[in-house]
């Protein structure tokens, strides 16, 4: 584990393709997103270890959105930690298995992003988990950390929200945003059934006051207020 503020980790992969994060506060432990699968809970318990903590030790789960890339190893951890698990309303049905995620219209796409959306509508969905707190706009989770706050950013999925942690000044922001060779950009269109939430969901996270950035996929971003800012100016409509 990196420590990249007092309270938050970084679980980082190779190239940032696929980030965790785990916020500590005292011995309360808390882990943000459940990555592809059941060989990902034991890379997290090796990296706990590395604490002196296991994955039976994990105290709350902290579920950004419903894809398969966040939600895979769910299912699994669930089998090995007691961990209370929260999750926007809307994914959470997703996650329970009472509803289907949901992709872009095809109609909307141009080549590229319609040969994504054709493989990613043929993946199988994760493995039906818990969710034991629905969760929305503006909740506070103070139990987790003194302040933390939900913060709704649709768009990528219905249901998706970011972290706040204010006394870091840092946001775990899931796939709101990606980071690759040093920039910001969209998510993937094809996975994100409303553009216009997407853009409006970026510029949320550009009036928030965000130090730091910690993305799922790309490298956590520093000093990253004028850069977000900069960004959401950049959008078109
Ligand atoms: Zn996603
Ligand atoms: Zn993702």
């Amino acid at each position: 584990m990196q420590q990249l503020s007092n309270h938050v980790y970084g679980i980082l992969t190779k190239f940032n393709l696929l980030n965790q994060y785990v916020i500590v506060n005292g011995d309360t432990l808390t882990v943000v997103d459940m990555m592809l699968g059941a060989s990902d809970v034991d890379h997290l318990d090796k990296q706990l270890r590395t604490s002196g903590w296991t994955v039976a030790d994990v105290d709350h789960m902290l579920i950004t959105h419903a894809h398969p890339d966040h939600i895979g190893g769910l299912n699994a951890f669930q089998s090995r930690s007691n961990a209370t698990t929260y999750a926007h309303r809307i994914d959470a049905q997703i996650i329970r298995g009472e509803a289907d995620g949901v992709l872009a219209d095809p109609d909307e796409l141009g080549w590229f992003n319609r040969m994504i959306y054709n493989m990613a509508k043929n993946n199988e969905p994760a493995a039906p988990s818990r969710v034991d707190v629905n969760l929305g706009d503006g909740d506070k989770l103070d139990t987790i950390l003194e302040g933390l706050e939900v913060i709704h950013l649709p768009g990528h999925s219905h249901g998706q929200v970011g972290y706040y942690v204010p006394q870091d000044k840092l946001l775990i922001g899931g796939d709101v945003m990606m980071r690759f060779a040093g920039s910001l950009r969209t998510p993937l269109r094809s996975v994100s059934p409303d553009w216009t939430a997407v853009k409006q969901s970026i510029r949320r996270v550009a009036q928030l006051d965000v130090e730091i950035l910690c993305l799922a996929h790309g490298k956590p971003l520093y000093r990253a207020n004028p850069i977000i800012r900069a960004y959401a100016d950049r959008l078109t409509p």
